[in-house]
């Protein structure tokens, strides 16, 4: 059994809360100084944790465990969005933390490494620091990436003087398993009173930029019969898409139109362009794959209607990732051991577990979220549960240690079993 200790847990969670604190959240939008303050403070303590430690060439901190040749791999992110809340990442990165601390000096030949993964949250690329770590992302990728304030990452990582740092990688020879502990940001187990979640898929997600080209013309004078208004038909095109994906998607599809721009932008000109950006969300591959064809046919459907010419362009696309089937049993399992509640339940929401399952096996749990608030410094928990979390976390870590000790050497990972031909 791991010697876990949850009182230094919530004193490091509340001490990583006060680097770019904002009343009850936190601001540390990725490689701004408040979250590289936070990101040396936690090596420190992954120092003293007896981890070999680095802050490697992305702003990755990885504490690698001596004197082993595998390891279970635990961790999540520490930065933050814009006023965001102290515990979306942190909770994971310090549940993380402990677990290493006390697994120091157990038998056994695999280890526990941490790892607090650079901007999960996109300032720059969304799961930044996963994707460079697992080998998604290299060098031609960074060299083009830009915040929205048009800043260079590749010039922030200068100035931080990380650029040149080497970068710390995922390795199959060592990597067993990847778990990651988050605050579920969403209602359903505050709201169902239940202990955890296991997770067992993250979702997908489509992302598309639908552009709108009408005529500009004075607001005033135009008849209403010769206008070629691009906000109107954008207006019309969102209603009806929302019909056309309630009808391809599954019951726990989502859907969002979350940046409407429309020029030239003034009351008293027919909008010329306008610029809708519409996502769709779902755990399974083949309903958002429905639902794509399903706002495809909606584009084509729309063009040309009152006169304005509608067109898309992709903006973003992850694949559904499933969870590994082992892990959620040794999650489940652990809840049990300590009386805890727990149900089985999709991520709506991306993490970085979902860049590492293609390549590790890969398992997430979750704590309630008060009011299933997040992205917001309303975001909390329950310090029961925070504590519960940890007690459920470091017994599935326990379980699975034990099994992947007996299992012996390391098997392929799950994705690459499953693309074996079928026969
Ligand atoms: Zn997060």
């Amino acid at each position: 059994m791991l010697a876990i200790n949850e009182d230094r847990m919530l004193a490091d969670l509340r001490a990583l809360a006060e680097f770019g604190r904002v009343g009850t959240g936190v601001n540390r939008p990725a490689f701004s100084d408040a979250d590289i303050d936070a990101r040396r403070w936690l090596m420190a303590q992954m120092l003293s944790a007896g981890l070999e430690t680095v802050i490697d060439g992305i702003g990755n901190v990885y504490g690698r465990s001596p004197d082993v040749t595998q390891s279970i791999l635990l961790g999540s992110h520490s930065d933050s969005v814009p006023n965001g809340g102290w515990l979306d990442g942190a909770l994971g990165v310090i549940y993380a933390l402990e677990i290493a601390r006390a697994a120091r000096g157990m038998p056994g030949a695999i280890g526990i490494d941490v790892v607090s993964f650079a901007d999960e949250e996109g300032t720059w690329l969304p799961c930044l620091g996963s994707r460079v770590f697992s080998g998604q992302a290299d060098e031609s990728t960074l060299r083009d990436v830009n915040a929205k304030s048009g800043a260079r990452l590749v010039d922030r990582l200068t100035a931080l003087e990380l650029r040149d740092r080497p970068l710390a990688r995922f390795d199959p020879d060592r990597h067993r398993a990847y778990l990651e502990a988050h605050i579920e940001q969403g209602p359903r187990l505050a709201n169902g009173g239940i202990d955890v979640g296991v997770v067992t898929a993250i979702v997908g997600l489509r992302r598309h930029i639908v552009h709108f080209r009408g005529r500009a013309d004075h607001a005033g004078t135009t008849p209403m019969s010769m206008r070629r208004d691009a906000a109107f038909a954008m207006f019309n095109f969102a209603i009806a898409l929302a019909e056309v994906l309630r009808a391809a998607g599954g019951p726990e599809s989502v859907w969002n139109f979350g940046i409407v721009a429309v020029r030239p932008g003034a009351g008293n000109v027919v909008p010329a362009e306008a610029d809708l950006t519409v996502e769709f969300r779902d755990a399974a591959a083949d309903v958002i794959e429905r639902m794509q064809a399903s706002f495809h046919a909606a584009v084509r459907a729309a063009d040309g209607r009152f006169d304005v010419a509608v067109s898309s362009v992709p903006n973003a696309t992850l694949e559904p990732a499933a969870m590994d089937s082992g892990l959620m049993d040794d999650l489940a399992a652990a809840a049990a051991d300590v009386g805890a509640s727990a149900v089985r339940m999709p991520s709506g929401a991306g993490h970085d577990a979902m860049i590492l399952a293609p390549r590790i096996p890969a398992a997430m749990m979750f704590v309630p979220s008060i009011d299933g608030r997040s992205h917001d410094i309303s975001e909390n928990t329950s310090e029961a549960d925070i504590r519960r979390g940890l007690r459920v976390f470091a017994g599935a870590i326990s379980r699975a240690l034990a099994r992947l000790n007996d299992a012996g050497a390391p098997q392929p990972p799950h994705s690459l079993r499953k693309k074996e031909p079928a026969a």
